[in-house]
């Protein structure tokens, strides 16, 4: 349906949602975005197509990532910075394409499996060997299971200082357990979450309750012990899956629906960006593509979020906040609205 929908899109369409998307994500704040493209969810036309705007329109900058396995060639010609992305190993929990060890509550089935390790492994192999970030799709404990077993294999074979240099990416990373955190932080992975998704889906009576059962449903998305692990954390939208909302990510992980998982708390404090040698960060960069961006407080009124390369946002926020210098992110109250955004000292967005 994808495929069908996408073949009835002229370029002069493409090229107006991906105006629309450049400004609303300035109007955001967003500073850098990250274009997760490949063959069966966009094509290299639209990514080449998107770089080339973001180039020429001087708004955000755009990282593109291209998934398609082994195509380590084809993702630098397109301009990528990574191998990866939407490089779906599995589905998605809501579908029941999610591959599960047991079996899920609701269907009795166990998903889908569209990668096998030894699939995972021979493509982090070519992305190390050339220098380039690999990436993945994983959400089931089975999917990221593969995926922890084909880069522990390439660290076997190549050696585990040049896998963890590449800082390897896996998207979603949501039914990860206790032994799957710590084979992220030895194996150097980022783990790029999408806290909108528990909003959306998680917590007792959620979506992902109902497929998994209650006591699974909460091991989903363990932000906090990915981060005292020191794995880096980055936060994302998967958009169009949620919305382009910067706080609205960061409110959703600071209140994960499952508050605390036995005695440790699920729930990352937006006070400690640095806590355990973890970080958060709004992206994650590809080796050689710069710094990650980081949150910083500036003001009591104000926030900045800066990155090394100065990508910064001004931000109004509500002064009868009790949090010296942090905004109130209490969900159900206002969020921070984004006064002007510069992107490399040139203005990209300014309010009113
Ligand atoms: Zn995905």
């Amino acid at each position: 349906m994808r495929a069908a929908a996408l073949a009835h899109l002229s370029a002069g369409q493409r090229e107006a949602a991906q105006r629309a998307a450049l400004r609303r994500a300035a109007e955001l704040g967003i500073g850098s975005l990250h274009e997760c493209a490949g063959p069966a969810i966009s094509s290299p036309e639209d990514l080449t197509a998107l770089l080339a705007l973001a180039e020429q329109e001087q708004g955000p900058e755009v990282f593109g990532y291209w998934g398609e396995l082994g195509a380590v060639d084809t993702a630098r010609r397109l301009g990528a910075v990574g191998a990866g992305g939407d490089l779906f190993v599995d589905g998605a929990i809501g579908s029941h394409t999610a591959c599960l060890h047991s079996p899920y509550a609701d269907s009795g089935r166990g998903g889908a499996e569209y990668l096998t390790a030894e699939q995972v492994a021979d493509h982090v192999a070519a992305c190390t060997e050339a220098g380039m970030q690999a990436g993945f799709h994983a959400i089931g404990d089975a999917a990221l299971d593969a995926v922890v077993r084909g880069v522990r294999a390439v660290a076997d074979r190549l050696g585990l200082a040049a896998v963890r240099a590449l800082r390897h990416r896996v998207e979603h990373a949501e039914l990860l357990d206790a032994a799957g955190i710590a084979a992220f932080a030895e194996l150097g992975l980022t783990a790029s979450v999408q806290p909108a998704f528990d909003a959306a889906w998680g917590g007792a009576e959620g979506m992902y309750a109902t497929r998994l059962g209650a006591e699974r449903a909460r091991a989903m998305n363990p932000f906090a012990a990915l981060l005292r692990a020191g794995v880096p954390l980055a936060l994302g939208s998967d958009a169009p899956v949620t919305a382009l909302d910067p706080w609205g990510t960061v409110r959703a992980a600071a209140f994960h629906r499952t508050p605390s998982t036995g005695s440790r708390s699920a729930r990352p404090s937006p006070r400690t960006p640095g806590a355990a040698g973890g970080r958060w960060a709004g992206t994650t960069r590809a080796p050689g593509a710069g710094a990650p961006a980081s949150y910083a407080v500036w003001a009591p009124a104000e926030l900045l979020v800066q990155a090394p390369d100065q990508r910064v946002a001004n931000w109004s926020t509500d002064p009868r906040s009790g949090v010296p210098g942090l905004p109130d992110l209490t969900p159900g109250g206002p969020l921070p609205q984004c006064l002007a955004t510069v992107v490399r000292g040139r203005t990209v967005h300014m309010a009113g």
